[in-house]
């Protein structure tokens, strides 16, 4: 594999700065892939050799176990951000809070609630990220992917069945290359005190020194998942090393120790609990990866 070029592989490699929770994980191989060519030829590889594949964003929303007996790929070469008009056509790798910049800098309105995302432009669209009533998909115009024939295909928004935090992508084994959004045309100013407004809220309602991975759940219709995880008494339940949030009942932190059993039984018995009291059944927004 190491003969492969455009790719970079790290064997027995650690994903702990990785994922945002900081859970500690390896992977039996890393790899860093800085070319499309690359892509398509180490996925061939890995296809031929019979090696397990797991695409990573920016591990923002997503809860991994100790091990995985297979080939981890990030898509870091895929950064390219290309403006022409209203339209803004960028690659996979793009980090959501480099779009956003990217736009208000070329006087686009749109996509300034995607500022603190600390995602990819291809995990956000996988699991249609969205923040202040507005998502991905709102200003999307298409998008490029590898499908499991190693052939880029292109995808009209309205191709894509998506809901709220979910699309059909998520069953896919497709890769995301590449994404085109149209905006309006904007004001500068405007947008910065919008974003300045929001990452104050954001930093006093959210627990951004502790590592998370954002909503443990989607909201419910006509309500939020916080409020019935706090008005079940959960705040600042622990489980090992994983604990409920004391500033916003619907993140769960790791205090310093979490394991990802931590996590999934803080969630079990959150989701129960509140099932419990108020009848509510609440879908987890983040993603169990299982590498089984
Ligand atoms: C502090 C904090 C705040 C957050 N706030 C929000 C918020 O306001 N709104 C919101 O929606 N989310 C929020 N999140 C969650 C998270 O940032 C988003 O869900 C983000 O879109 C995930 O992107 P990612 O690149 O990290 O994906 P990852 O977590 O790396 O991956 C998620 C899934 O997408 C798949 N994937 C990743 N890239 C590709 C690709 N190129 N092709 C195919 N599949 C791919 C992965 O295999 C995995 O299944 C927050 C997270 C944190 C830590």
């Amino acid at each position: 594999m190491k003969d492969i070029k455009g790719i970079i592989v790290t064997e027995n490699a650690s994903l702990k700065n990785l994922n945002t929770y900081k859970l500690e994980s390896k992977a039996k191989y890393f790899i860093q892939v800085e070319t499309l060519d690359g892509l398509i030829n180490v996925l061939k590889y890995l296809k031929e050799n019979k090696i397990k594949c797991f695409i990573l964003g920016a591990g923002s929303n997503i809860i991994i176990d100790e091990y995985f007996d297979g080939a981890v790929i990030k898509l870091y070469g895929l950064k390219n951000i290309k403006v022409d008009q209203e339209q803004i056509t960028c690659e996979a790798g793009v980090m959501m809070g480099a779009l956003a910049c990217t736009s208000v800098e070329h006087n686009l309105t749109g996509l300034e609630w995607a500022i603190n995302i600390p995602g990819t432009v291809g995990g956000s669209i996988v699991g249609n990220a969205g923040a202040y009533n507005k998502d991905i998909f709102d200003s999307l115009v298409s998008i490029k992917v590898l499908d499991e024939s190693l052939n880029v295909k292109e995808l009209k928004k309205e191709e894509i069945k998506h809901t709220y935090r979910h699309t059909e992508l998520k069953e896919k084994p497709w890769i995301v290359l590449e994404a085109t959004f149209k905006l309006e045309k904007g004001n500068k100013e405007e947008s910065l005190k919008l974003i300045e407004d929001r990452k104050i809220r954001r930093r006093a309602t959210q627990p951004l020194d502790m590592p998370s991975a954002g909503s443990v759940f989607r909201n419910p219709e006509n309500d939020h998942a916080g409020r019935l995880i706090e008005a079940a008494g959960l705040k600042g339940k622990k489980i090992g090393g994983a604990m409920v949030s004391l500033k916003h009942a619907n993140f769960i932190v790791n205090t310093g120790t979490a394991t990802s059993n931590d996590i999934k039984n803080l969630i079990k018995l959150v989701h129960t609990q509140v099932k419990e009291k108020f009848n509510v059944d609440l879908v987890l927004e983040q993603e169990i990866i299982d590498w089984k």
